[in-house]
């Protein structure tokens, strides 16, 4: 079995979130100085571990092994969420170099390939997921001439800057990989909260969503009679309301379910509200389950509008499909946990969503989380002690040359 080098492991982590540092976590948005900077190092050490390094057209940074028989995709992404952690996306890209030099370092393993990869924009700064889904053909040039980030820059002038406009973007060859493995921050507190080491991802959770506008009519919030008023914030209100309970009685052990944006036209206090809208999300893992979920969300709609007196429309925004983690590479997984954290692990759904969403679309794929402490993540105080960090590494590099071992 190959040996990682915790210490090193440890010392790299730290080296990269000097890219961008923010109190104790990060910031580092895809594209930006800090960012180029330190893709720029991750294909230094790339180089280190014997491999060559390649900087995509999108800024997909890949350590190359020209001379493996058969080859694992390992990695995750680098940029940071603004002012995010300091592990999210780096844990699985420093796993994935320190996979690399150990396999390298271990005679017995000779012909077993890791090739690192640390994905762009996985954190949407510019898109959603750019990075890995460029390299299965599922980002279009269209996409790319439109796209722009919050601050209206757009993603081809980012690129232009960043040296990466004009480089070919690498497109996946499945028959180069035996699989993509992609180890991540729980970023939620199932591992925690039970004092777990080690999760087995079974399933990335889809994402379904949808725009609720309501219309009514604007008025005097002193002089209009309440029966004659189409108050939509009072409308929206009540649906909301309705939406909740409804959802409730019909979840799943696993379902989340959130109204997380509101607007009320024109928002003032004493106006009576002519237009709101919110925004509609669910996610699981069983697409029968975020079937169900719509049709009650339309149902409700449908029951709102009818009974008046506001017109109440609905339109879907997205949906994700579930991704699927291969059961082989699940069964892996779990059996180095147990080597090594007996009785310390756990097969659960990821909530977030992950570049492992996008590779297992076009190859067998599989995901390893370790703890966040208190659940904490998307903020800079997101952390996780550093011996569940020095753990992780080995349960995944076992992890890894039992996937590369088996047939
Ligand atoms: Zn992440």
């Amino acid at each position: 079995m190959p040996k990682t080098d915790g210490a090193r492991v440890l010392a790299d982590l730290k080296r990269l979130t000097e890219f961008g540092r923010y109190k104790t976590g990060v910031h580092r948005p895809t594209y930006s100085q800090e960012d180029v900077a330190s893709r720029q190092w991750l294909a230094e050490k790339f180089a280190e571990a014997g491999l060559e390094p390649v900087i995509d057209g999108i800024g997909n940074v890949f350590g190359r092994n020209p001379h493996a028989e058969r080859r694992l995709l390992v990695g995750s992404h680098s940029e940071t969420q603004p002012h995010g952690g300091w592990l999210d996306g780096a844990l699985g890209v420093i796993y994935a170099l320190e996979l690399a030099r150990a396999f390298r370092e271990d005679n017995a393993l000779a012909g077993l390939g890791i090739e690192p990869v640390a994905w762009a924009d996985e954190e949407g700064h510019f898109g959603n997921m750019l990075g890995s889904r460029s390299f299965i053909g599922a980002l279009p040039d269209s996409e790319i001439v439109k796209a722009k980030n919050r601050g209206g820059v757009p993603l081809r002038a980012a690129l232009e800057q960043a040296g990466y406009a004009g480089r070919p973007r690498e497109e996946l060859d499945p028959s180069r990989y035996v699989g993509y493995l992609e180890a991540h921050i729980e970023q939620g507190d199932w591992l925690d909260s039970r004092g777990l080491k080690i999760g087995v991802v079974e399933a990335i959770i889809g994402n379904w969503n949808y725009w609720v506008t309501v219309t009514g009519e604007q008025n005097h919030a002193g002089t209009t009679q309440m029966p004659r008023r189409k108050d939509a914030g009072a409308a929206m209100m009540k649906l909301a309301a309705r939406i909740y309970a409804r959802f409730e009685e019909i979840a799943g052990p696993r379902t989340v379910w959130t109204i997380g944006r509101m607007l009320i036209d024109p928002n003032a206090p004493s106006i009576v509200p002519g237009r709101a809208e919110m925004q509609v999300q669910f996610r699981d893992t069983d697409t029968g389950i975020l079937a169900r979920f719509e049709e009650a969300l339309m149902q409700l709609v449908a029951e709102a509008d009818r009974a008046g007196p506001c017109r109440i429309e609905i339109a879907p925004i997205s949906k994700s499909a579930p991704a699927l983690m291969d059961p082989l590479f699940q069964e892996l997984i779990e059996q180095a946990a147990e080597r090594h954290a007996p009785g310390a692990h756990l097969r659960m759904p990821s909530g977030a969503g992950h570049d492992a969403q996008i590779l297992s679309r076009r190859m067998r794929s599989g995901m390893m989380f370790v703890p966040s402490l208190k659940g904490v993540s998307h903020h800079w105080s997101e952390d996780t002690n550093e011996e569940d960090i020095v753990l992780g590494a080995q349960v995944f590099a076992d992890t890894a040359a039992a996937i590369l071992q088996a047939g």
